[in-house]
């Protein structure tokens, strides 16, 4: 007997439907397997974003077959332009619940694949409590897209004396070393926040520069042998140049110091282009005890005669305290004084 056509009109409309949802259920798949299934670092805010939360929820996530397989040269996570503001104070335990994956002390290992560098970032610091709160809602989240194996250390100036930036950057190397085999170290300011995630905070084959953008110089590098902010070398090429400046007390100086030991070992500067090494700093009054240094000028002109023998070679120093918090490693240290 021959079918009426309405009821074949009813059949195509259920297939229709069963279609539909194999389609919807298709989709809900490849969704969460693309972000929590996978363990997606936490997303970012895109520029011009409405939301000023540059973090979301990461999915925990067993590691999975990927583990041992090399992560790839490109992450897949970037998202490039960054909204970066300091309007709104950060509650680091809201941090802490936007970044699962940290463990204690600051440190992160991606689960996919097995990162490129083991990336220490140090940051000298003092008394800039505020600061380092938007510079861990920041950071955190996006070298977790930069699927690097890291580790944060805030190497604290204990006492009263003038502030020394170089001593306290060369401390951080020696005291993240005794951690774990870190094989590039990223040094920061505590106020400097990359505006654009592609900015990498890895090492590469001449060391890197990585804040050359920055709001404070109208997006432009102050000079062209400009090296201050960020930077990153790797352990040898850090080695190379003895390390840094340990006698630098207070403001300027030790980074064109630091500029002038690659150049008379023969390296070059490496950086990204202005668009992507884009970054704000967090403005903020001079900090008490960290004056601009006089003998700056002085000590720059004689880096060739001196930098062998003031650096990694003679460092002293005491650690005061270790202390290991959710999102960073502290470590308090007595540097001593300028006649010392
Ligand atoms: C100082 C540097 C400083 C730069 C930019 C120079 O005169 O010596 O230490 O980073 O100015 O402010």
């Amino acid at each position: 007997m021959r079918e009426l056509p309405g009821a074949w009109l009813q059949k195509a409309c259920r297939l229709l439907v069963l279609f539909c949802l194999l389609h919807l259920l298709a989709v809900l798949f490849y969704y969460l397997a693309g972000s929590a299934l996978l363990g997606r670092p936490p997303a970012a805010d895109k520029e011009g974003g409405l939301a000023t939360r540059p973090s979301a929820r990461a999915a925990h996530s067993p590691p999975g077959d990927n583990a041992s397989r090399e992560c790839p040269q490109t992450s897949p996570w970037l998202v490039g332009p960054l909204h970066v503001e300091f309007s709104q104070p950060v509650n680091l335990q809201n941090v802490e619940k936007d970044n699962p994956e940290v463990r204690d002390g600051g440190h992160y290992t991606p689960k996919d694949c097995k990162a490129l560098q083991k990336v220490a970032v140090i940051i000298p610091f003092r008394n800039r409590d505020e600061h380092l709160k938007y510079w861990l809602y920041y950071l955190h989240p996006i070298l977790q897209r930069q699927q690097l194996d890291y580790g944060i250390y805030v190497i604290n100036q204990g006492g009263e004396e003038t502030f020394n930036r170089a001593k306290l950057l060369n401390i951080g190397f020696t005291e993240a070393l005794k951690e774990y085999d870190y094989d590039c170290f990223v040094f920061s300011d505590v106020d400097l926040i990359p505006m654009d995630d592609r900015n990498i905070y890895k090492c590469y084959s001449q060391p890197r520069h990585l804040s050359v953008s920055m709001d404070k110089f109208n997006f432009r590098l102050p000079y062209n042998q400009y090296f201050g902010g960020v930077s990153a070398l790797s352990k040898e090429q850090f080695q190379k140049i003895n390390g840094f400046p340990n006698n630098y007390w207070g403001w300027g100086g030790e980074d064109d110091d630091i500029y002038n030991r690659l150049v008379f070992k023969g390296m070059g500067i490496s950086r990204p282009d202005a668009t992507i090494g884009k970054c704000r700093m967090i403005r903020h009054s001079r900090d008490h005890k960290n004056e601009p240094n006089p003998q700056r000028f002085n000590k720059i002109a004689h880096t060739k005669e001196t930098m062998m023998s003031d650096g990694l070679n003679t460092l002293t120093y005491t650690v005061v305290k270790t202390e290991k918090f959710p999102l960073y490693t502290k470590i308090t240290v007595d540097i001593g004084s300028p006649k010392s």
